[in-house]
């Protein structure tokens, strides 16, 4: 029986470790709004800006993912990075775009 959104397995799967990664990305960028980017767990271990750089990575990873499966298409997404660019720079206040 088919499943009620109409995703394989597969699909689903992609986007369960895309949003993971994307929640593992939001955790590091809690970590280093709360303690910084150079501090670090008590018990050591990297430190959050390396742990950020670490989740980008994933979440890169886990979107190239969906582009290679063909689940999302990668030259709108490129094209939408590129907008994002452009537009954002209206409304930020401390950036030197
Ligand atoms: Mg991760």
């Amino acid at each position: 029986m088919d499943h009620f959104n109409g995703l394989t397995p597969a699909e689903a799967e992609r986007l369960a470790l895309l949003c993971e990664e994307l929640g593992e990305a939001q955790q590091a960028i809690g970590k280093i709004l709360r303690h910084g980017y150079e501090s670090t767990h008590p018990d050591g271990g990297p430190t959050n800006r390396e742990a950020l750089e670490r989740e980008i990575g994933d979440v890169y990873a886990a979107a190239q993912m969906l582009e290679d499966a063909g689940d999302i298409d990668q030259p709108r997404v490129e094209a939408w990075r590129e907008c994002k660019l452009v537009n954002v720079a209206q409304y930020v206040h401390h950036q030197a775009i």
